[in-house]
């Protein structure tokens, strides 16, 4: 017996290996315990030195948290990012960047490091550059802009967020320096009004209360591109979370930003609070909260715990095997795949031959340059031999900018050229599809759609004008094939003949029927309702059989068959197929015969394809 089968049920709640993992780091940093709270700010110095809290969160809102996770604490210089957001919100880049570079300090957070000549603060997370952010805030009072402020981050944390008033009025009260840069500030028109206002926010700014699990949750807002997972509101617009992801990077943790960056991978930013809110942009965000710092004011326990969570979860951004998926998923031409459209046997000669000039590509993944970049080759590549080309986007997750205008730019060139290139299964980026200039008559439902439409231009260029859907003499009839004259004279007395209207319903779903359809003139088309419509399973054109299915094995008809133009059809019945087995047994066995062949080049070809898109 094997014992890998368990005996009893375990009712136990799973718990996940990430929190297992989680946990294991708060033990292996658990007696690290060296650095200092802050007590600059007096307030400061009443944290709890062993608070230690870690928590990560990923951008559809899935939270992991250990330890003193909710333990709140102020957010003090992880402010200063989110701010200098909503500054680029309110202003703009460019009025932004005239009054704070964006050029690592390397010096300490208090440092005075403003531009020689122009007094513009080296960038907005040293003291000096998040006092100027705060001064470009909408607002005439302190009250008016703090609650811009807090309203925003609230927006990050998704919750309401409140201001811890005794670190307030502590900061308030020996912020002396601080003020000192706010005049030098002042004294270069960085700040073009009385600098107490500005500096009172930032004081209170700095004070707002988070825990530990809010930094994550910030932090997946920016992995988000600004709008929190949990809530779905927008923090931030996205055109600026890059900006303050960058400046996070690059200057986040003060004069150990270079070494962070080379260790970690990641943007961040910490705070004397104790805490460290890091992020992997479009991944997750993480936050770690221990309030003992070191000599820069950087938590030792918070860089000790990204450091390791960077290392073990592979979350470097520079991590070169963070390659991207290959693009296409499938490739393969008309000779493997068709249309459901069902030609005369002339045209179905003619697509034989020609099928390698109809390519067919699906896409998967998130579509950037790296990634789309090898398709255009691909395409361009195979240009000469081909005439049309049907890109399928339905395992696309992403599409970006580039992509887009990349794909729009190869159809363009495509078409210069006198070839066509057609998506399918566009979905959510057909709006993407049509901003970047592609035609609507070039998107199709799916492939089969698609495909028919290169077929009919492989066609057209061969039969220009001719019908190959015309009138068909019965011994051209695929079921007809062998028969000799007398023979078929005598089938001929057997049959009914019937006809339709364009749109009219020749066979519908769930009937039962004796019937067996072989269509003489015009061309047909089965289709099922789908959850989201009509899918067509297959079409037929002059000289084709249908209804074969329901005919053999007496279940009801499975699908709708619809005219698609004037359609005329000989009809056998189950009761004139029945008198051949006295009257003619020979011409019995050749229909069989002929309706066994029909129905393996069906089997053949659905294999095929089956094959082909595996
Ligand atoms: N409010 C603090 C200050 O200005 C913020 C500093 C920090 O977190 N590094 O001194």
């Amino acid at each position: 017996m094997g014992n890998a089968v368990p005996t009893v049920q375990n009712t136990a709640v799973p718990r996940s290996p990430i929190l297992d993992y989680l946990d294991s780091l708060r033990a292996r940093f658990q007696d690290l315990t060296d650095g200092q709270v802050a007590d600059y700010i007096p307030e400061l110095a009443h944290a709890n030195p062993d608070w230690f809290g870690i928590c990560i969160a990923t951008p559809d809102g899935f939270v992991y948290e250990v330890g003193d996770s909710r333990q709140p604490f102020t957010i003090q210089s992880i402010s200063k990012p989110l701010t200098y957001g909503l500054a680029l919100e309110e202003n703009g880049e460019d009025t932004v960047l005239a009054k704070i570079g964006v050029e690592p300090s390397g010096d300490a957070f208090n440092a005075i490091s403003l531009r020689p000549q122009t007094g513009a603060p080296l960038n907005p997370l040293i003291n000096a550059g998040a006092i100027a952010a705060c001064g470009l805030i909408a607002g005439e009072t302190i009250e008016q802009k703090t609650a811009r402020i807090l309203d925003a981050f609230s927006r990050y944390a998704g919750r309401a967020l409140d201001i811890d008033e005794r670190v307030y009025d502590s900061e308030s009260a020996t912020g002396h320096r601080n003020r000192a840069i706010g005049w030098m500030l002042r004294n270069f028109a960085i700040l073009t009004d009385e600098p107490a206002p500005t500096l009172e926010t930032y004081f209170r700014q700095c004070s707002i209360r988070v825990t530990c699990r809010d930094l994550a949750l910030m932090g997946a807002t920016l992995a988000n591109g600004g709008v929190n997972p949990v809530t779905g509101t927008r923090a931030i617009a996205e055109a600026y979370v890059d900006n303050v992801l960058s400046v996070m990077a690059t200057c986040g943790m003060y004069d150990f930003s270079g070494e962070w960056l080379y260790q970690t991978g990641l943007p961040a930013k910490s705070g004397v609070g104790g805490g460290i809110l890091a992020v992997q942009p479009g991944r997750i965000g993480i936050g770690v909260f221990s309030p003992r710092l070191d000599a820069q004011g950087n938590s030792v326990r918070g860089i000790a715990v990204c450091r390791a969570l960077a290392a073990d979860l592979g979350l470097h951004l520079f991590d070169a095997s963070q390659r991207a998926v290959p693009a296409v998923r499938l490739a393969t031409t008309r000779r493997k795949v068709a249309s459901k459209q069902r030609r005369s046997p002339v045209a179905a000669e003619h697509l034989r031959r020609v099928g390698k000039r109809l390519r067919l590509y699906h896409l998967q993944g998130a579509l950037a340059f790296a990634s789309i970049e090898p398709v255009v080759r691909e395409l361009m590549e195979r240009a000469g031999g081909t005439d049309c080309f049907v890109v399928n986007l339905r395992m696309v997750q992403a599409i970006d900018d580039a992509a887009a205008r990349l794909l729009a730019g190869a159809r363009k060139e495509l078409l210069r050229l006198g070839k066509a290139l057609v998506f399918a299964e566009a979905g959510a980026w057909w709006q993407r599809l049509i901003d970047v200039g592609v035609d609507r008559e070039a998107i199709f439902a799916d492939d089969d759609f698609a495909l028919e439409y290169g077929e009919n231009l492989l066609l057209a260029q061969r039969f220009q004008g001719e019908a190959w859907d015309a009138k068909v003499p019965l011994e051209q009839c695929a079921l007809f094939a062998g028969f000799t004259t007398d023979e078929l004279a005598l089938l001929e007395g057997l049959l009914a003949c019937r006809t339709y209207r364009k749109g009219q319903t020749i066979i519908a779903a769930g009937q039962t029927s004796d019937e067996l359809f072989v269509i003489t003139h015009g061309a047909a088309m089965v289709t099922i309702s789908t959850h989201d419509g009509i899918a067509r399973l297959d079409a037929f054109a002059s000289g084709m059989t249908f209804g074969e299915m329901a005919f053999i094995d007496r279940s009801p008809r499975s699908a709708n068959v619809s005219a698609l133009s004037e359609v005329e059809c000989r009809v056998l019945t189950r009761e004139a197929f029945a008198q051949l087995d006295h009257e003619a047994p020979a011409i019995k066995i050749r229909l069989l015969q002929n309706l066994a062949r029909g129905m393996s080049a069906m089997l053949r070809q659905a294999n095929r394809e089956l094959a082909a898109l595996k």
